[in-house]
């Protein structure tokens, strides 16, 4: 048995001729990673498949009791070594494990036994983690891979939020959708030759992405304005939410997705909270709380090229849903995604995104008493919450899921049509004059954060 899941490093020979497999999770920004990979010497490859082989796969590897993200990545990888289209000698696969007290730590084990039940033994596992959980001479996370990956994850953030924005008013036809692609495919290439990854050019380029998507030409109709949050994977991935977004848009809404580095901030939270509520090493809470605040310095950068740039909407800096995720459920709670959930709800309500499709994988205990436990005490605060909660496996239709969102979508077009105007439409005429105040506002949380760090450390 032991044998059967014994671990293939992923050695220093193997970089200079094995492919890498990436799953599919953010669309967007993986496609500016790949180019980062790429750029450090991995031959890397997004794994772009999204059809129902992927789902039979996944089951007839994992047990459907099994959360749905891992059944879904496990099917993915096991369906692209069957197609035919890799040398199966050198290929690899990359997962992330995140480190956390949740199942998605150990997907890694139930991949490897599934890969020897599947008849690919051989096939290296490569475990990307901020925990150093696993290591592989041939796949070594240092400064330079870091950097990449942030600047990746910062501009992937940006693009997507302004990305969703434009598109819902936007005059031409496929505008939004041209100056995305053309970001994208840029930044990619810029990663990979090592450009572009610096402070000051992230924060020139960020002023740059801002402007192409200010001037796109938008007529601000009314619509139903629309946060999507849940368990990570599901939140994201539109093989796993039957591409909600899209739906979503074809819908005639506006979609907020709250990005990754707020997931990010959330565990370095964690690790701090850890040490806080339970004890540890004092110098673990420190070195977490310095990797965290070099987030929240990128974060800041972001808000302001937005708010200066602009007159998109632009989300509370991440010290703000930390506050409100430890009003109302407290920081102690972080399995799965944790109060961060229950946060993002809240925020996207304070923000006038009051409607909300919370999805999570059926049977996924911890982001249910996150979510979907939390709406009662959510509309106790905030009564203009419309949330509706799915769930997501390999049973469920896409039909029903798709048929209770329009539910809430009537719910959102009665208060749109009846003239409940959404708070965030507020925002956008009210944003500019107030930024001055709310970044004071929220300069004031940070350095209080930081004082409070500072005293414990
Ligand atoms: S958060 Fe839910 S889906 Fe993810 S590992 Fe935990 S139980 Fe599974």
């Amino acid at each position: 048995m032991n044998q059967e899941i014994e671990r293939i490093e992923f050695t220093a020979e193997m970089r200079k001729t094995y492919k890498i497999l990436l799953p599919n999770m953010l669309t967007l920004h993986f496609r500016i990673l790949v180019g980062a990979f790429q750029g450090m010497g991995y031959n890397v490859e997004l794994l772009t498949s999204c059809d129902r082989t992927i789902v039979d796969e996944g089951l007839k590897y994992v047990h459907n009791d099994t959360c749905y993200p891992a059944l879904l990545v496990i099917g993915q990888f096991i369906s692209a070594l069957k197609s035919g289209r890799y040398d199966l000698d050198h290929t690899a696969l990359l997962l992330t494990q995140t480190g956390g007290g949740c199942r998605a730590s150990n997907y890694i084990h139930l991949l490897r036994k599934a890969l020897v039940k599947a008849g690919f033994p051989q096939v290296p596992v490569i475990s990307l983690n901020p925990a150093g959980l696993e290591k592989n001479s041939g796949f070594v996370i240092d400064l330079t891979m870091i950097r990449r990956a942030l600047a990746g994850v910062i501009y992937g953030d940006l693009i997507t939020l302004l990305a969703n924005q434009t598109m819902a008013y936007e005059t031409v036809p496929g505008a939004t959708a041209a100056v995305t692609d053309r970001w994208v495919s840029l930044l990619a290439e810029e990663l990979r030759a090592g450009r572009l990854v610096s402070r000051g050019k992230i924060k020139k380029t960020m002023k740059k992405i801002v402007a192409d998507f200010a001037a796109i030409p938008l007529e601000r109709v009314p619509k139903p304005k629309v946060g999507i949050v849940g368990e990570i994977y599901v939140k994201y991935s539109p093989l796993a939410n039957n591409a909600l977004e899209e739906f979503l848009h074809n819908e005639g809404c506006e979609v907020n997705v709250p990005g990754l580095l707020g997931f990010l901030q959330y565990i370095f939270d964690n690790n701090i909270a850890d040490v806080d509520l339970y004890g540890g090493k004092k110098s673990l809470r420190f070195v977490n709380a310095l990797l965290r605040r070099l987030l929240v310095s990128y974060e800041t950068m972001m808000r302001k090229s937005i708010r200066k740039g602009s007159d998109l909407f632009c989300p509370a800096p991440h010290a703000r849903v930390r506050e409100l995720g430890d009003e109302t459920i407290g920081l102690g709670c972080k399995m799965g995604e944790g109060w961060l959930l229950t946060a993002e709800m809240i925020e996207l309500c304070e923000a006038g995104y009051e409607n909300i499709v919370c999805v999570q994988p059926f049977g996924c205990l911890p982001n249910h008493i996150v979510g979907k436990g939390m709406v009662r005490k959510i509309r106790s605060t905030h009564p203009e919450a419309n949330i509706v909660a799915v769930d997501y496996d390999p049973g469920a239709t896409k039909v029903n899921q798709e048929n209770r969102i329009k539910l809430m979508l009537s719910v959102a077009r009665e208060k749109l049509e009846a003239g409940v105007r959404p708070a965030a439409e507020s925002l956008h005429a009210e944003e500019r004059s107030e930024a001055r105040a709310e970044e004071g506002k929220s300069r004031k949380v940070g350095e209080a954060v930081t004082a409070k760090e500072g005293s414990v450390s």
